[in-house]
């Protein structure tokens, strides 16, 4: 069998393949382009083309496709394919500058939030030569950018790429006022790590919820839970282990470097993490690793689930974004340097961050408002919905004596000044175990937490990017001017940490106690659903900040809000829909039957043996009864709610008509049915319950 190295990147037209393909001086150009976003020559796009097509012919690839991330959290793709009819009648295989560059895909089925009116439905997708072009099946996959015939961004992947040209234009300058001459650019890097969990296919199969909505909308809680705390880094079963072994396989040769792999705190759940890289790169890799995930699971007969909670009353899934900005001389710029200079730099970046978070709170929480997180932040193992920042009581306690100039530790007995002392050593491990944080420093990076399993990471990554350039600008400004950079750094640092420490919290951030410590005395945003949230992307102050870093137009950001509101609208809409029909079609005539055949067999019993009572049977029937005719009235109350929602014009009173309206007619509904569930035989539950989910695979 051939080694890892010998198969890594296999699919991956990746620097070698164009380091051994490519002329010097084509590769020199392109280098150019990826590194220093140069417009690319025509004429070196012709060459790459070429290149391209003959190294994906060779591995048998037939077509093309210019691959994208539209507003949907999946990817899209067209394929066309490289045959051209030749002169003899025979075909030759043909891919252009132009068609590598530049393609127009039918737009007009992607979600424009109003950005492109149907008559115009072209759209346009262009190469993003930052990210490696990849063969998928016999099809070269080229990442692109998409974007409205004006111009506007259609996709998550163009603001991302805005927001990390923007972070690299404030750091340069900060890193100027450092010193820092040999450093020409900054980019950030993020190591997604992703949960999900396996059910057996043929048990998913007999669920409508799942197969329509990837998440349970019924389910009684099962007898054995996660409360053992057995499942997490538990060893692994064989089925999937041999799972995780295809699926690393599969990630290493399109050149994903899927690193870690283990079980995590829920039945059927697991996580794989990759290591981190540039963030579009890792976005791209993540959107390829769900896919693959989910391709891989039906191999193998299973299913993977990336919804947020699939299960009630069970871990959902989250996806830490572990956040972190580096030179290209390797410098990472959240970890604490070696001398005083160094770490004055050091302390400048983090608490950048501080600000953004705290300044961008809600459009932070926004980043990551859908439908499905909804059910997890807040819930008892996801972060809370208030954001806040874990830094660990010792960079804290440094944090507090800059700020006070008292002693930072009786120890000590120093102050910290900046360019004066070096930071204390702090030991890496020590920082984070605090799993409650949303937002968590942990040693050299930081750990956003609050991203749903589902979702695509280019949107957190966009607003945080942006975020902590607009710190960075503020200083940059503040700075340049500063007659002596030394002691304005030091007022600067000091005002920043007086300014937003509220945002910092070292304590368990599930307590009910620190929601309110939070919200009423720190004045911290509570945002607990979608629809709270997402107004907060058109706010005055967020349509600045975006606006001004060139990352959104204002009208891609009134796009964006609509199509977020419409894709909550529409996913609880299918729930609900989906639930109804489950009710009526199935749980209904089940528990019904199974009252009706109980009923008969009592009369049956009574009159073999009149004398007995069966009072079993009669207390039962009761119950059921009772239980079906309140699903039945619970089932047309949902539907009723439905149909107020129809009537209901603006987008975001609708997503408030939802959550308000719907949402709880259906917790409603499930509480009945979960309780027929309980006291149902078995042998009448019309579809598997939530034991032989979460126990399904072995
Ligand atoms: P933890 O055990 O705290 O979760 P790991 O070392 O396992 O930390 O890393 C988790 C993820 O963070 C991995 O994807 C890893 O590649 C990523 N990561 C590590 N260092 C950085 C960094 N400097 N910037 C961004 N991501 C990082
Ligand atoms: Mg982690």
């Amino acid at each position: 069998m051939a080694g890892i190295p010998d198969y890594f990147g296999s699919l991956v037209f990746d620097e070698r393949v164009m380091k051994a393909r490519l002329s010097a001086n084509v590769y020199h150009s392109l280098k150019q382009t990826i590194r220093r976003g140069e417009r690319l020559d025509p004429g070196v796009a012709e060459a790459v083309a070429a290149a391209m097509r003959d190294w994906a012919v060779e591995k048998g690839a037939t077509h093309f496709t210019h691959w994208f991330q539209p507003m949907t959290n999946v990817t899209a793709e067209k394929h066309d394919s490289f045959i051209s009819p030749a002169p003899d009648g025979g075909v030759i295989m043909e891919f252009s500058g132009k068609e590598l560059i530049q393609g127009e895909p039918d737009a007009s089925s992607f979600p424009s939030g109003g950005l492109r009116a149907t008559f115009e439905a072209r759209g346009y997708t262009a190469w993003d030569p930052t990210s490696y072009a990849f063969l998928k099946g016999k099809t070269l996959c080229i990442p692109t950018a998409f974007c409205a015939y004006g111009g506007e961004a259609l996709d998550q992947k163009t603001p991302l790429l805005r927001s990390m040209e923007a972070i690299n234009k404030q750091a340069m300058r900060v890193l100027k006022l450092f010193g820092n001459e040999n450093v020409s650019h900054v980019t950030t890097s993020v190591g997604p790590e992703q949960e999900y969990f396996l059910v057996d296919r043929s048990v998913f199969e007999k669920r409508c919820d799942l197969i329509y909505t990837g998440r349970t909308l019924f389910g009684a809680k099962p007898p054995k839970g996660q409360e053992l705390d057995d499942h997490y880094f538990g060893s692994i079963k064989p089925r999937v282990q041999a799972y995780m072994e295809e699926l690393n396989e599969e990630l290493w040769k399109l050149g994903i470097y899927a690193k870690t792999e283990h079980n995590e705190v829920a039945p059927a759940q697991h996580e794989l993490a990759p290591i981190y890289t540039t963030t579009n790169l890792a976005t791209d890799q993540n959107q390829l690793t769900m896919e693959i995930m989910q391709k891989v699971a039906a191999r193998h007969g299973l299913v993977c689930l990336l919804h947020e909670k699939p299960f009630a009353g069970v871990n959902g899934s989250g996806k830490h974004n572990n956040w972190s900005l580096a030179t290209d001389t390797g410098v990472n710029l959240l970890s604490p340097g070696e001398t005083p200079y160094e770490n004055a730099q050091f302390l400048l970046f983090l608490v950048a961050v501080i600000q953004a978070v705290d300044d961008y709170q809600e459009l932070l929480r926004a980043s990551v408002a859908t439908a499905g997180n909804d059910h997890r932040l807040g819930g008892n193992e996801a972060p809370p919905a208030v954001v806040s920042i874990f830094l660990g009581d010792e960079l804290t306690a440094i944090l507090e004596s800059l700020e006070s100039g008292t002693p930072y530790s009786a120890a000590e007995k120093t102050t910290v000044k900046l360019g004066v002392h070096a930071l204390p050593r702090f030991a890496r491990d020590m920082t984070d175990r605090n799993r409650t944080s949303p937002f968590a420093f942990t040693g050299n990076k930081f750990e956003f937490r609050m991203v749903g399993s589902s979702q695509s990471i280019a949107t957190v990554n966009t607003i945080l990017n942006t975020a902590v350039a607009e710190s960075l600008r503020q200083y940059a400004d503040e700075l340049e001017g500063a007659e002596d950079f030394n002691t304005a750094l030091h007022t600067l640092i000091q005002r920043v940490i007086a300014a937003h420490k509220r945002i910092i919290f070292n304590g368990n951030g599930y307590d009910e106690a620190w929601i309110h410590e939070a919200t009423e005395q720190r004045g911290l945003s509570d945002l607990r659903t979608t629809p709270d949230c997402v107004p907060h992307l058109v706010k005055k102050k967020s349509i600045e900040l975006l606006t001004r870093h060139k990352v959104f137009t204002e009208n891609e950001l009134r796009s964006r809000y609509e199509i977020m509101l419409e894709n909550y609208s529409k996913t609880v809409m299918i729930e609900a829909t989906t639930m109804a029909d489950m009710a009526r079609r199935e749980i209904l005539p089940a528990v019904a039957s199974f009252a009706a055949d109980t009923a008969e067999r009592a009369v049956k019993k009574m009159s073999l043996v009149p004398v007995l009572k069966c009072t079993y049977e009669t207390d039962l029937v009761e119950h059921l009864t009772e239980l079906t005719n309140c699903i039945a009235d619970k089932t047309a109350a949902l539907e009723r709610a439905m149909l107020a929602v129809r009537e209901t014009a603006e987008s975001v009173n609708e997503a408030f008509t939802i959550r308000d309206i719907v949402l709880p007619r259906m917790a409603e509904l499930r509480a009945v049915c979960d309780e027929a569930e309980a006291i149902t035989s078995s042998s009448y539950w019309p579809f598997p319950t939530y034991g032989e989910l979460l126990f399904s695979v072995k």
